[in-house]
């Protein structure tokens, strides 16, 4: 299992397994241990060749393939939320909310389909519906 996290030297996103040093500056990256977002990207026709990139609070969390996971560990607080597809930006923009109460939020990105373009929309999800993460 591995946690998508931002290098807070150099802004890079990387997948690490645990504390350890940026794969592309080597700086020290120490996993928060509070809370997490978990975001499963819903298998669709639709732009499944096209990365899906995360943002949260406006930084780039790296992307997500299609039918994959990622787990983001965060500090308690409040994020916006942002995903696009490819050069589509529309997104339906959630704020999640981590607290000791609720440290982890379950979500589930899928395609709203459009006349003129497709939204990405985040939407809470069940945790027992949520895919198991390799
Ligand atoms: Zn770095």
């Amino acid at each position: 299992m591995s946690y998508r996290v931002v290098c807070p030297k150099c802004k890079k996103a990387a997948n690490v397994s645990g504390s350890t040093t940026c794969p592309s500056c080597g700086a020290q990256i120490d996993i928060p241990q509070a809370g997490m977002i978990q975001i499963y990207r819903m298998g669709n026709f639709i732009g499944g060749a096209a990365a899906a990139g995360i943002y949260i609070n406006g930084v780039p969390y790296g992307h997500v393939g299609n039918r994959s996971t990622v787990q983001i560990p965060l500090p308690f607080g409040t994020y916006k939320l942002h995903m696009t597809m490819g050069m589509n930006r529309r997104c339906n923009d959630p704020e999640i909310t981590l607290t000791p109460e609720k440290p982890v939020a379950y979500l589930k990105m899928h395609i709203r389909m459009g006349v003129f373009s497709n939204t990405q929309v985040i939407e809470p999800a069940d945790p027992a519906s949520m895919p198991p993460v390799e």
